[in-house]
């Protein structure tokens, strides 16, 4: 017979590092574009898994000697190969039990509305675009091409007045706080009282009838410390408490503070000469034509246009690694997990904490 706990024992022996059984009627209050039941409308269950991040695959970035594992064993590999092959294994599992699995990985930024801006428009990257851009002869040629929005898909449409337009995405992060598995934290991150925000996930929509798990109601994991926002070396994470975003899940209230997301998007592959080993500092010198604005002032405003300047201008210098960025900024998780480790959060599990004492790197230019 299938039941939960059948489900649990294959996902966690398959490789899940933690399952949670989520109630569909909480995402009532979702978007109508981010409600997972236009994709599987018989769905009576949502079963969400959580990998972890291996601790040390940080440690490179810590060190500052080492950015290459993250993007490609962190995010490359758990969305890419390993996610999806344990989705495989419980997928089977409960069909093999007469209900349909509708699996879920992650696929990132493609849905009818941007995950940047919630805005509909195209569907590339700024790292696609500057494929496209490489195409392009004249500057005549760029100018007259408008540039997309990105993130999302261009001319999409529903496919029947009653549904939604595809490729239809949920909220991964609000998803595993529906399946009990954590909570949000101030940095808008994941935070698994096991894991802290080393965590991705992958999803199965199902018929099958599975009594949800309790939301995380243990003590809050984030300390509104705000070492996130601090050690972040574009302060792409406000503090500003008055200006939170929040959400009401079943009673629960989801609180995350604002992120200049278009920001992040630059600093964190292009942290800037402080926080960019890759780039030469006579590169940061020039700021050719003014590119660079958003990493060398104060102030400066972003956005996609802003955004795109730096890609374009920094980019042969370090390519994009299996189609996930380096992220080199090294901010909000290190400093996420050094907290969650001190305030006793994510206490026993290794021998030596995450951070000793010593200061973390800049480099002096
Ligand atoms: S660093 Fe502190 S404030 Fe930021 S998410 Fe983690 S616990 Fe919350
Ligand atoms: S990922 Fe990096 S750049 Fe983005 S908010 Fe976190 S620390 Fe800042």
């Amino acid at each position: 017979m299938l039941d939960k706990e059948l489900i649990r024992k294959v996902a966690l022996s398959s490789g899940a590092d933690d399952v949670g059984f989520g109630d569909l009627e909480l995402f009532d209050d979702a978007p109508p574009d981010m409600d997972p039941r236009y994709i599987f409308p018989r769905a009576k269950s949502i079963i969400g898994m959580l990998f972890r991040i291996p601790r040390g695959v940080q440690r490179g970035i810590e060190e500052g000697t080492q950015f290459g594992q993250y993007p490609s064993l962190a995010y490359g590999n758990i969305n890419e190969i390993f996610a999806p092959v344990v989705l495989y294994e419980v997928g089977k599992l409960i069909e093999d039990h007469g209900y349909e699995a509708v699996v879920y990985r992650n696929t990132g930024g493609r849905g009818p509305v941007s995950d940047m801006t919630g805005e509909k428009g195209s569907t590339l990257t700024p790292e696609e675009q500057i494929e496209i851009d490489a195409e392009i002869d004249t500057d005549k040629q760029r100018s007259s091409k408008k540039t997309p929005l990105h993130r999302n898909v261009k001319s999409t449409r529903p496919v029947s007045p009653e549904n939604r337009a595809p490729d239809l995405q949920f909220h991964f992060r609000i998803a595993g706080v529906i399946c009990g598995l954590g909570e949000i934290g101030w940095s808008k991150m994941f935070l698994s009282p096991k894991f802290g925000p080393m965590v991705r996930f992958a999803y199965i929509l199902t018929d099958a009838p599975l009594e949800p798990d309790p939301m995380y109601d243990g003590e809050p994991l984030c300390k509104r410390c705000m070492a996130c926002a601090r050690e972040c070396p574009g302060n792409c994470i406000s503090t500003d408490t008055t200006k939170s975003n929040k959400i009401n899940i079943g009673g629960k209230l989801i609180e995350w503070g604002e992120i200049d997301t278009w920001k992040c998007f630059v600093y964190y592959t292009f942290p800037g000469r402080k926080h960019d080993p890759f780039i030469p500092t006579e590169v940061f010198e020039e700021n050719k034509d003014g590119k660079l604005a958003i990493l060398e002032k104060e102030g400066v405003k972003s956005g996609e246009e802003e955004t795109l300047n730096v890609y374009r201008t920094l980019e042969g210098y370090f390519p994009t690694w299996m189609g996930y960025n380096m992220a080199k900024c090294g901010g909000c998780i290190g400093a996420c997990v050094n907290m969650l480790e001190k305030k006793g959060c994510l206490k026993d599990k290794f021998n030596e904490p995450f951070r000793t004492t010593r200061k973390r790197w800049e480099i002096d230019r």
